[in-house]
């Protein structure tokens, strides 16, 4: 009994150990990855609704690992904010990000807004405001070309020191937007006393917005409440035109998704926007 005890207790520990060295094996590739290089950064398209014309995009952080290929930031964000990599990884993807629209702006293309998403542990960050607004000017570009992305987890978070934080970086002129809207512990109150502009509705919300009634009538309600808020309406997740039809009809601002563009490399998102001059 003794020895097959121990077998039990080996072959569980194996599985442990087993879980443990792929994490400890990503933890250490994450860390080399910013030391080596190994990020960079695609941006999706945002589009007028009314116009059809990009105003802006959105940056999302890519990881080109050595031997995995590209890893999807699903699985690497949480870990990153885990064990604190967050904070020097989100402020290379801000200095990044800001870098390439101050050069798009410099080489006379439409003037657009890049978001940013910031996460929980890089806002919490002491200094977080100042070091925003240390890049803005590092790299010239005017606070009307930055929008930041929190979700609603993020900004129920901190209560009073969060709504200081959020007015300092909207009296720099920053946009703020509130992500994923809907998938959150949800508090309507906030949405009045926050300094955001922005809501961006889920996609889980979008995604059979075509056929499926309930989805329908949510976000129906989440543009009414947000137009009645003055806050400017984001769908994510469009990918066909059926979804698309229906945002418009219900008056949505601006739109997101495949049915537009895939997350593209920075020299196809820049050849878009040379396009919108002949529109
Ligand atoms: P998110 O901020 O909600 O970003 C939207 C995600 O939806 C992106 O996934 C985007 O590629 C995907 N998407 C866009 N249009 C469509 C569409 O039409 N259909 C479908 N099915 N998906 C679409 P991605 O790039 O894999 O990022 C996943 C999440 O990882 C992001 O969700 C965000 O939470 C996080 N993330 C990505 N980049 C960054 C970053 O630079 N910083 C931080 N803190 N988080 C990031
Ligand atoms: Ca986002
Ligand atoms: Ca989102
Ligand atoms: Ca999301």
């Amino acid at each position: 009994a003794k020895q097959s005890g121990r077998n039990a207790y080996r072959i569980y520990n194996a599985a442990m150990t087993t879980e443990n060295h792929q994490r400890q094996a990503l933890e250490s590739d994450l860390r080399q990855a910013l030391k080596e290089g190994q990020f960079f950064l695609h941006y999706q398209p945002k589009v007028n609704l009314v116009t059809g014309a990009i105003e802006g995009a959105e940056a999302l952080v890519r990881w080109l690992h050595p031997v995995r290929g590209l890893v999807s930031p699903l699985q690497f964000i949480g870990l990153a904010e885990e064990i604190g990599l967050i904070v020097p990884l989100g402020a290379w993807i801000m200095r990044t990000a800001c870098l390439q629209n101050a050069a798009w702006r410099r080489a006379g293309l439409k003037p657009v807004r890049i978001a940013v998403n910031v996460a929980a542990r890089q806002f919490a960050e002491p200094g977080f405001v100042e070091s925003v607004a240390a890049i803005l000017h590092e790299t010239g570009l005017p606070a009307d070309g930055l929008e930041i992305e929190l979700t609603e987890g993020t900004m129920m978070s901190e209560g009073e020191q969060m709504i200081d934080q959020l007015t300092k970086l909207r009296n720099l002129g920053i946009l703020l937007a509130i992500d994923d809207f809907g998938t959150g512990y949800s508090s309507l109150a906030y949405l009045k006393r926050y300094p955001v502009s922005v809501l961006k509705i889920d996609q889980s919300f979008v995604r059979d917005l075509a056929a499926n009634r309930d989805d329908q009538l949510i976000v129906t309600a989440i543009i009414g409440i947000a137009h009645n808020l003055q806050l400017q309406v984001v769908a994510e997740g469009v990918e066909t035109l059926a979804q698309l039809d229906y945002l418009k009809a219900q008056g949505c601002d601006v739109y997101q998704g495949y049915y537009c563009s895939k997350p593209v490399m920075p020299a196809a998102f820049m050849a878009m926007l040379e396009d919108q001059k002949h529109r």
